[in-house]
């Protein structure tokens, strides 16, 4: 088959490949997207059902600090008014999230932020020193009840281990307040795009030849010495033939359904964090855009193992895995022409926010170069 001159090829037509593809346009470069998926959108990818946003793999709320970013964004869609504020559910009492006053008076039936104080630091002398772990780092936030309720099963079921053996910074991920502040994230904007994730990718792509349904490290011969530069956003060892070893994954599975009823549970993300029951979230997605259609549509997500050949949703950045990661992060920096982006390329944690950021820093690194 022939093969047309491309200044870039970008594999991956997520959210990295799409905002790096339409940059370059912009600046006048040939580019091609190859996409191993059947459709485009990545992880944040939505179909829509009964004119409700499905988010095909897992909620996705864009937030961000950056005014660039969200300016950026608002090129390509409208964003809606939604704040996250997910319900944790444990032993069937429903408490507020993330851990806040709210969390602290159903908890403890405290009704000031002294009296939370009070017992955050009585149950926190436990953690001697800097904490080393997700556990000693939870509960030196919020002391040993919230943990054991709402921070241990949910955390041991989604990353398939003990928390004394995760790293502490994916608790920091959630904020800690001492007021009556049900929002999930810090950030100063937030919001989803209006007629879904996945119109707001194909908008960057718009006029860019895009080919789904094509496995980069397996078409390879076809590409080679076709383009210019080559901007990969999948896995690294894959892209290495895993020849140092394959780097581990948390996978996810989603069981969508749609319900003939106006409303499930009346908020959109709903946290089971009991060790016993199988799931970690139920997403009722009408909420996200507070739809008002007779019908709903609810995911169950699964935390599942993962093995080569799954999806890779959550990179597992423990020692000996970063290790490996820099092994082949070290090969990737001798090819020259080669640009990685998005969360699984570079083995890391990623909000939205970061990787349209890099994704834009990646595109403004080429025309220094250029
Ligand atoms: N977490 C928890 N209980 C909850 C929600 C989150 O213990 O009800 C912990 C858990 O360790 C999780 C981390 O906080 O991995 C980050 O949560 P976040 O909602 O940011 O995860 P994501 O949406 O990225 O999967």
């Amino acid at each position: 088959m022939h093969v047309a001159s491309y200044d870039y090829l970008i594999v991956g037509a997520g959210l990295f490949g799409a905002v790096f593809a339409h940059e370059m346009k912009a600046r006048g470069k040939r580019c091609l997207v190859l996409e191993r998926r059947a459709a485009i959108g990545g992880n944040v990818r939505t179909e829509e059902r009964d004119g409700i946003q499905i988010h095909c793999y897992g909620a996705h709320i864009f937030h961000t600090n950056d005014r660039h970013v969200w300016a950026y964004v608002h090129r390509f869609a409208s964003f809606n008014q939604f704040v996250n504020s997910p319900l944790a559910n444990f032993g069937g009492m429903l408490y507020h999230l993330p851990f806040n006053m709210n969390t602290f008076r159903e908890m403890w039936g405290v009704r000031t932020p002294d009296e939370a104080r009070e017992r955050i630091m009585a149950q926190r002398a436990e953690v001697k020193g800097k904490p080393r772990n997700l556990e000693e780092q939870a509960i030196s936030l919020v002391g040993r009840d919230i943990y054991e309720k709402l921070i241990k099963g949910y955390t041991e079921k989604q990353w398939g281990r003990p928390c004394s053996e995760l790293p502490a910074f994916i608790i920091r991920r959630l904020p800690v307040r001492y007021t009556y502040d049900n929002n999930y994230f810090n950030a100063r904007y937030q919001g989803i795009p209006i007629g879904g994730y996945t119109r707001l990718v194909a908008r960057l792509l718009e006029g860019i030849e895009v080919r789904t349904g094509v496995d980069y490290n397996m078409a390879r011969a076809q590409y080679e010495g076709r383009f210019g530069h080559l901007v990969y956003a999948g896995a690294l060892d894959a892209y290495f033939g895993y020849r140092f070893g394959a780097l581990a994954y948390r996978g996810l599975r989603f069981e969508t359904e749609r319900l003939e009823m106006e409303n499930y549970q009346g908020v959109a993300v709903m946290n089971y964090t009991e060790a016993d029951i199988p799931y970690t979230r139920v997403i009722e997605h009408k909420h996200f855009e507070f739809g008002k259609q007779p019908v709903t549509w609810v995911t169950h997500e699964y935390p599942a193992e993962w093995k080569r050949g799954d999806e890779a949703y959550y990179p597992i950045n423990d020692a000996g895995n970063q290790a490996l990661y820099q092994k082949y992060a070290a090969l990737a920096a001798k090819e020259e022409n080669l640009i990685l982006g998005g969360r699984l390329a570079r083995y890391r944690y990623c909000d939205m926010d970061q990787v349209v950021a890099s994704a834009l820093a990646a595109a403004n690194e080429q025309k220094k170069v250029d």
